[in-house]
């Protein structure tokens, strides 16, 4: 039989080629693709107690003209009507603004139904709409669709109830009835047609979460399948070595691992001995010791006769790491070069020769380490630091270095679960969720901007000490110029301020990277005490006698950010501070001044970041890549992400799965993507 739901949409009674082409620029086609369409929100008319509407939200409700309107003019053509309303025991205001007519058509005692915004404080009603009368609304939660041109959301009822009425007993089901009866889910005829026209909230609601979780476990079926083939057409290197000669490197470090941190090692070494390719990321926060963790890895690669390759977006980074690794294998045979753009000339060329021969076992670098130049003997680890920094296509050369090295990429700003599972889905992913014992919290501040002179006498205190700080300059969105300007402004104030006591330094994103490598390296040698900086500063700087950072604007940057900031701060044995320095106009925005000097978790912030700020904005605009759901909501329905996370990885790694007729919606779906074919997945 013929699937009516594939006819053109044009079918439909009353849709005609010009309404046709209109849905059609909606990607409305077929009549499936109507009834499909789902209401971005709601429209409540349902009667409430004004005691659980929360301030400025909208609300119908139900109750007697108090007092006579009265009518006021302002402006030109402007009016305002106000009147009070008795609901049950509640004597509100109400106020219609423009609509002047509405005067002669309520009369005092009379019963009237408003919607509008509530005004908690004022006790006031903006009305919306008005009808004399009580409530007689059949429906009392309206759909509302997003249109274009001429068609209304109106029309858009109709022809969906049309399009249901008709043809509604033709939709298919997609999920497996197993899963629909573990859940107890609504089946897909129901789910749609209460979509589009609940009779109450309840019922919405188990609408919703049949929707949330077909959406969530299909996006991660096809993440599941990506990563299983992935892995599978992938062989890696099945890394072979003593694993007493790794138990005595770990036991000779200078201090126990943590236990997450024994937790993350233990999944990596899993990774490096199976024949599968390692794609794993690595999570942290500032100082939580990931670098030891590396080094583990390094080490276990160095024991099966494989070199290592570490890669990290400064050179500044580059040279700590180098120094790192140095100090943590100097009493093993592991020998650890740093490749920059600054090592030049014969050292470099005495580099190269020695790692293509194989005597040179680990490689720490920037992007110097994926230049053609760059030879390994054989590749068999690669480590990449703060990996937000690297595009993709970069990531990929250096992969290409080996045959097949294992991956792992590490990264300090820590990415809420919900996001790592979706946007790095088709990875695997470690967390390291402790600090290890006996680390100073550092101690956090929100002053407005007009504590400016007790904050500099602060700053002066601490540099007095022989410490150091950190003075970081407003943002502005979209203009770097503006940024450099405002830094430049805040650096002569500063000079000014100290001159002649303390050398002050200035960092920004318009300098040559020789030039902020000069001004880093003055201020890690203390020749500089206080350096005023853009963000740029943002990123892995260790400077340990820093123990104050001021954040201008704080209220502007995302709570990770801040996070990654103060981060710079605290890397010492003294007492460390950041203070925010912030006039945050909303309630969102003092909250987030709050949360910060309550927490130094990095994922406390970083989820709640997501929350306050959605996940479109939480890697900024320019990171892509996000999925898009029509209902789900990853922050909201977290729970059912992760639920449909393990569904997916149990279904794709079942051998029912792939034969059983129960799932071949599922598998057409997964093909349709073109994992299987080996295309790639976007
Ligand atoms: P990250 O790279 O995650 O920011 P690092 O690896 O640089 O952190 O570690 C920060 C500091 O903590 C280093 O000085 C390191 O030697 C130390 N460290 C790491 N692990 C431990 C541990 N288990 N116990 C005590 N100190 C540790
Ligand atoms: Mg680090």
């Amino acid at each position: 039989m013929k699937n009516v739901l594939r006819q053109p949409v044009g079918d439909i009674k009353g849709i005609g080629e010009e309404t046709s082409t209109l849905l059609g620029e909606m990607n409305i086609y077929t009549i499936g693709d109507l009834i499909e369409y789902l209401p971005y929100r709601y429209e409540d008319y349902q009667l409430r107690d004004l005691a659980e509407v929360k301030h400025e939200e909208r609300v119908t409700v139900e109750g007697q003209i108090h007092t006579a309107p009265l009518l006021s003019y302002f402006g030109r053509k402007k009016s305002r009507l106000t009147f009070r309303v008795l609901i049950g025991r509640y004597l509100i205001n109400a106020i219609c603004f423009n609509q002047p007519y509405l005067k002669n058509k309520i009369s005092l005692h009379e019963t009237v139904t408003i919607t509008g915004k509530w005004d908690q404080h004022r006790q006031t009603i903006t009305v919306n709409e008005l009808h004399v009368g009580p409530q007689i609304r059949q429906q009392s939660i309206e759909p509302v669709y997003s249109i274009k041109g001429d068609i209304s959301v109106k029309g858009m009822r109709r022809f969906i109830t049309i399009a249901l009425n008709q043809y509604g007993d033709q939709i298919c089901e997609n999920l497996p009835l197993s899963l629909l009866q573990k859940y107890k889910l609504l089946s897909k005829q129901e789910a749609l047609r209460i979509m589009h026209f609940p009779a109450n909230h309840q019922e919405l609601k188990q609408a919703r979460r049949r929707f949330v979780y077909e959406e969530f476990l299909l996006f991660q079926l096809k993440m599941q399948a990506l990563r299983k083939f992935e892995r599978e057409s992938s062989a890696g290197i099945e890394h072979r070595f003593d694993a007493s000669k790794l138990q005595q490197f770990i036991d000779h470090l200078p201090f126990p691992l943590t236990k997450a941190q024994e937790r993350v090692r233990d999944e990596i070494i899993q990774d490096l001995q199976s024949p599968y390719r390692m794609n794993r990321l690595l999570q942290g926060d500032v100082g939580s010791g990931k670098t030891v963790v590396a080094a583990i890895a390094l080490y276990a690669a160095f024991l099966a006769d494989s070199q290592g390759a570490l890669m990290v977006p400064t050179e500044i980074l580059a040279e700590q790491h180098a120094h790192s690794l140095k100090g943590l294998f100097s009493n093993t045979d592991v020998c650890v070069e740093l490749l920059t753009s600054s090592v030049k000339g014969k050292k470099r060329k005495e580099i190269l020769a020695r790692l293509e021969s194989g005597q040179v076992h680990i490689l720490v670098g920037t992007h110097a380490l994926i230049q053609d130049e760059v030879v390994f003997k054989k590749l068999g680890l690669v480590i990449t630091d703060e990996q937000h920094r690297f595009g993709v296509a970069q990531r990929k050369v250096l992969r290409e270095k080996g045959e097949n090295p294992d991956v792992l990429f590490m990264t300090a700003t820590p990415i809420p679960r919900t996001l790592a599972i979706t946007v790095f889905g088709e990875m695997d992913v470690s967390i390291i969720d402790e600090l290890p014992a006996g680390r100073k919290s550092i101690e956090t501040y929100w002053a407005k901007h007009n504590m400016l002179d007790r904050i500099i006498n602060f700053i002066e205190k601490e540099l007095s000490k022989g410490r150091q700080a950190y003075v970081i300059c407003p943002l502005i969105e979209e203009s770097e110029k503006l940024d450099v300007q405002n830094a430049i402004d805040v650096h002569s104030m500063l000079s000014l301020h100290f001159q002649g006591k303390w050398n002050i330094g200035l960092m920004h994103g318009r300098l040559s990277s020789d030039e902020k490598e000069s001004v880093m390296k003055s201020f890690s040698d203390n020749e500089v005490q206080l350096l005023v900086s853009t963000t740029v500063v943002e990123v892995g700087v260790n400077v340990p006698n820093a123990t104050i950072m001021v954040i201008y604007d704080a209220e502007r940057f995302g709570l990770s950010q801040l996070h990654q900031l103060r981060g710079r701060v605290g890397r010492g044995s003294e007492q460390s501070y950041c203070i925010l320095l912030a006039d945050p106009k909303s309630e969102v925005g003092k909250e987030r001044m709050r949360i910060m000097t309550e927490t130094n978790d990095g994922f406390v912030l970083s989820e709640k970041d997501l929350e306050l700020r959605g996940p479109g904005d939480f890697f900024g605009r320019k990171q892509s890549g996000m999925p898009e759901f029509k209902v789900a909501d990853m922050v909201h329905d977290y729970r059912a992400l992760e639920v449909a996370r393990e569904d997916a990885s149990k279904l794709i790694n079942s051998t029912v799965f792939w034969e059983h007729p129960e799932y071949g919606y599922l598998r057409s779906y997964i093909n349709q993507s073109g994992i299987i074919s080996g295309e790639k997945l976007d």
